[in-house]
């Protein structure tokens, strides 16, 4: 029996897990397979960490406590698993104007609370960063606070440090039906047969949330976002210092990267857009050939040193979207027992080190100082999304 059973064993579900054992209840958790899991969105080689989040102050402040935790956590974890290469948001433009407000909003955010950034003209942008194409972006900033976490990695050791405090973690076990009681969750059934009786079962599995509680699909849905690994075989400008994780006028194109990764040869881009609507069972996750020719064309204008660099790897990632773009962290609204955490919407895992104790303080009854806006809500399809950085026709998904 147990006082709370996580299903889900991303970051959001592991992060909650270890902040319950921590305080003494009983824990358990399901996930399908092996954590993490490969087909899970936080199971990957880079994970982007920022407190460029235009003018939302709360996401700023939220990322500015992680990104202190992520330095304990590279001690506790004895591993480099968050890397400070800094974040350099370019812009083709001058971030004064009216299209740049996520750059600019940032940057004042960054400025007014006392962060020392560089700004960069075309010229400080070659000589700084050679790898892209001065022609092309006139204006642009660069944070030193700021990285990338190995995602899947940070996972595979929290799942480990979960073990060690207690945690009972039961892989290969697929949460598929809740046992209710007159209104009251008491276990929950999986698909491979077994029932775990518990007290409060937290639901954290991620693009599937939506389908083991429905009365969120009208708020929530899974989309696909498309991952592309390119061979670099003279790495030198793509190499901290010369660079770090970049936004490529991000909340007009969506296109992010990251720095040379020497575990495996790559240099890796991402698109943060509208991504396409995906069942997360019944889709093959292929990137097509209209995303790879539209990357072609981002990184021939801005890293056309990689132009003709092999793609060697292609990843379809599943975000679990909310209309508004924030997270869902709050109990069912009529199951007693039953709670949800999710809702990373293309964003979340940098707030893994702060998820857990919002997530177990819902969980025991308590308010967190940034709980309110992930509470369950009414969203519709006339909902703005909020997510500053995230590239949204009028910013609806
Ligand atoms: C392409 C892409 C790029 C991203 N880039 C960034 C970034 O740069 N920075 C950032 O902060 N965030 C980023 N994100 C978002 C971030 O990865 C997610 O918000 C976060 O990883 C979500 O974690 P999760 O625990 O909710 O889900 P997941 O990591 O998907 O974990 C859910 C888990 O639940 C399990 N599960 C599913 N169904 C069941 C079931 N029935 N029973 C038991 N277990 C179940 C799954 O196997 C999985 O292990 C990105 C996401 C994608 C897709």
């Amino acid at each position: 029996m147990y006082d709370f059973l996580i299903i889900g064993g991303g970051i959001f579900g592991v992060s909650t897990a270890i902040e319950l054992a921590k305080r003494k209840h009983k824990v358990g958790l399901l996930n399908p397979d092996k954590i993490p899991h490969h087909l899970a969105a936080s199971t990957d080689v880079t994970k982007a960490v920022r407190m460029e989040y235009g003018s939302d102050t709360e996401y700023f402040q939220m990322a500015e406590i992680c990104i202190d935790r992520w330095h304990e956590w590279n001690d506790l974890f004895k591993e480099q698993l968050y890397h400070e290469v800094g974040l350099l948001m370019l812009c083709k433009d001058s971030m004064e104007q009216s299209t740049r407000s996520y750059e600019k909003a940032s940057f004042d955010n960054l400025v007014s609370s006392g962060y020392k950034t560089d700004r960069l003209d075309a010229q400080a942008l070659s000589e700084r960063f050679p790898a892209f194409n001065p022609e092309v972006y006139k204006d642009s900033n660069y944070n030193p606070r700021a990285g990338y976490v190995e995602s899947g990695r940070v996972v595979e050791l929290m799942t480990a440090y979960a073990r060690s405090l207690g945690v009972n973690i039961h892989e290969s076990q697929t949460a598929e039906e809740f046992v209710i009681d007159k209104g009251q969750l008491t276990g929950v059934k999986s698909r491979e047969g077994s029932t775990f009786n518990c007290g409060h079962a937290i639901v954290a599995a991620g693009a599937h949330t939506p389908y083991l509680v429905p009365e969120l699909k009208p708020y929530m849905k899974t989309t696909g976002h498309p991952v592309f690994w390119l061979k670099c075989d003279s790495p030198t400008n793509f190499k901290p210092p010369k660079m770090a994780v970049f936004m490529a006028e991000i909340s007009n194109t969506g296109w992010y990267g990251f720095p040379f990764l020497e575990k495996h040869g790559i240099v890796k881009v991402a698109k943060h857009t509208h991504g396409q609507n995906i069942h997360p069972d019944q889709n093959d996750r292929r990137v097509s050939d209209e995303e790879v020719e539209d990357m072609r064309r981002f990184i021939e204008e801005s890293l056309p040193d990689l132009s003709n660099a092999p793609l060697v790897y292609t990843r379809k990632c599943l975000y679990t979207d909310t209309l508004d773009g924030h997270f869902w962290i709050d109990h069912h609204p009529e199951i007693k027992g039953l709670s949800v955490s999710s809702g990373g919407s293309g964003h979340g895992m940098k707030m893994g080190p702060i998820l857990g104790e919002m997530t177990a303080d819902m969980a025991e009854g308590k308010s967190h100082r940034f709980s309110d806006r992930y509470r369950w809500r009414h969203l519709t399809t006339d909902t703005v999304h909020s997510e500053e950085a995230r590239f949204v026709m009028d910013r609806r998904i």
